[in-house]
């Protein structure tokens, strides 16, 4: 296999290929990238046979901000024969697939593709029998093997190939499943949800987003991140000219600052999260936390970078390069994280954890 499929938002298949361009060439892995408009993937072809395989074991997937999934491909396959099939898919993985522990037949995140799911579903269980007699798959799932990923793109047309457990999204289709829950008072809640999901491992969950610590939302009505925040039994400064629900200010755990996020200075430095859904210039939103956490004002940062109409990529790379810089001049260690979740549509979110432990000023 001499392929990576890359999953992303149907739209952004440029900034994901240029994405991928980059990293292969630093890592002296040399390709290029097939892209079709709207498909909501991106194939990225090597010339070397066995570089596509050392891309998805060397390319850490969490530094990848467009792609919301990466596998190891084969070329497309075309015109299955209705009758069967599971031949040609057997065929393709080959000798030089691992041994994988699960199996996931999924889709791009298109309307169109997306109507092959109920197909996908049904289609797992033969396919996923007739892996396990050919031993391709483990008799039993295995989360620490790795993943078998057969993804429809039109009927009788898939790409099979597989990731490793280690290096992938943990999500079928790279998406987490989140309920919206009915009580919150907006859909962006959605936003901070997966966020939490991406970034925090949900074994540090308990330390890290602990009740009792306090947090400070900024651009926060009407109030759904400070509601994921309040969820978890946390206090929240929530700063906003506008007017945050009631059902919030009612649980007594927030206090509302009608004031500028941009001016807004916590009264005690007991804050463990800063979070901003502010929709303002991404190099100014940037600027702003690197200065809460340069200043230590905050332990870690959850922000919306909102997208130019042109120039999304490049704009992207700029403000993470000059925030790290400012970061690194300014003696923060720091570990950074960038996603275009799915949740977000004209916007990347970043996520930054101090390292360091001194003190506030
Ligand atoms: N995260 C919110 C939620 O989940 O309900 C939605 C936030 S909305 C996308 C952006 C908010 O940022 C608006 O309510 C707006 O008033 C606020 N905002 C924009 N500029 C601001 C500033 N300089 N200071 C404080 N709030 C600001």
């Amino acid at each position: 296999m001499n392929h990576v499929l890359l999953y992303c938002r149907p739209g952004f298949e440029k900034e994901c290929a240029g994405e991928v361009q980059d990293k292969a060439n630093a890592l002296e892995l040399f390709g290029f990238p097939r892209v079709k408009n709207n498909s909501g993937y991106v194939l990225f072809e090597f010339y070397q046979a066995g570089d596509a395989d050392k891309f998805i074991q060397q390319q850490p997937f969490s530094q990848l901000i467009f792609a919301r999934q990466m596998f190891a491909s084969s070329q497309m396959l075309t015109d299955l024969p209705a009758d069967d099939r599971i031949s040609p898919i057997l065929e393709a993985i080959g000798d030089d697939v691992p041994k994988c522990g699960d199996l996931r037949v999924e889709t791009p995140d298109t309307n169109e593709a997306k109507e092959l799911l109920k197909f996908c579903r049904k289609f797992t269980v033969p396919l996923r029998q007739a892996m396990r007699k050919s031993e391709i798959l483990y008799t039993k799932d295995n989360s620490k093997k790795p993943v078998l990923h057969v993804c429809f793109v039109a009927p009788g047309c898939c790409f099979v190939g597989y990731s490793y457990s280690s290096n992938n999204s943990q999500f079928f289709m790279g998406i987490p499943r989140l309920k919206f829950p009915a009580d919150a008072p907006s859909r962006s809640t959605l936003k901070l949800e997966e966020a939490f999901h991406v970034f925090i491992p949900r074994n540090e969950w308990d330390e890290r987003l602990a009740p009792g610590m306090w947090g400070v939302d900024l651009g926060a009505c009407p109030g759904g991140w400070t509601y994921q925040l309040v969820k978890r039994s946390m206090f929240v400064h929530a700063i906003d000219n506008g007017l945050m629900a009631q059902s919030l200010m009612d649980t007594g755990q927030v206090k509302h600052h009608a004031v500028d996020g941009f001016k807004f200075e916590p009264p005690r430095k007991n804050v463990t999260w800063i979070v901003c859904d502010m929709v303002e210039k991404p190099a100014r939103v940037a600027h702003l936390m690197g200065e809460w956490l340069i200043k230590a004002w905050a332990k870690e940062a959850l922000f919306n970078l909102k997208l130019p109409m042109k120039g999304r990529y490049d704009e992207v790379l700029q403000d993470i390069e000059n925030l790290k810089v400012f970061l690194i001049q300014n003696g923060v260690k720091f570990k950074l994280q960038a996603k275009h979740l799915y949740h977000d549509r004209e916007e990347i979110t970043v996520h930054i954890q101090r390292l360091d432990t001194r003190s506030p000023h």
